[in-house]
């Protein structure tokens, strides 16, 4: 599902400490910086949400720790 960020989101993602991204997710290989499941996680990353205009995309595998 993509979706887009809006100032709401950004607020709430902030105030409730929501975590979406490969880096949270325990599924992540750092050392590899990969999905050890083999997906695509480019636009999961964090980096990506630095930009506030980049639309929601959350992965249905995530993992959290
Ligand atoms: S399962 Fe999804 S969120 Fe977790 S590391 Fe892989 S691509 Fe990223």
């Amino acid at each position: 599902m993509i979706l887009p960020q809006d100032a709401l989101f950004r607020e709430e993602a902030e105030r409730f400490r929501l975590r979406w991204h490969c880096e949270d997710c325990a599924l992540f290989d750092p050392e590899g910086e990969r999905c050890s499941h083999g997906y695509p996680s480019e636009r999961h990353r964090a980096a990506r949400y630095e930009d506030p205009e980049a639309e929601l995309l959350f992965c249905k595998e995530f993992t959290l720790f």
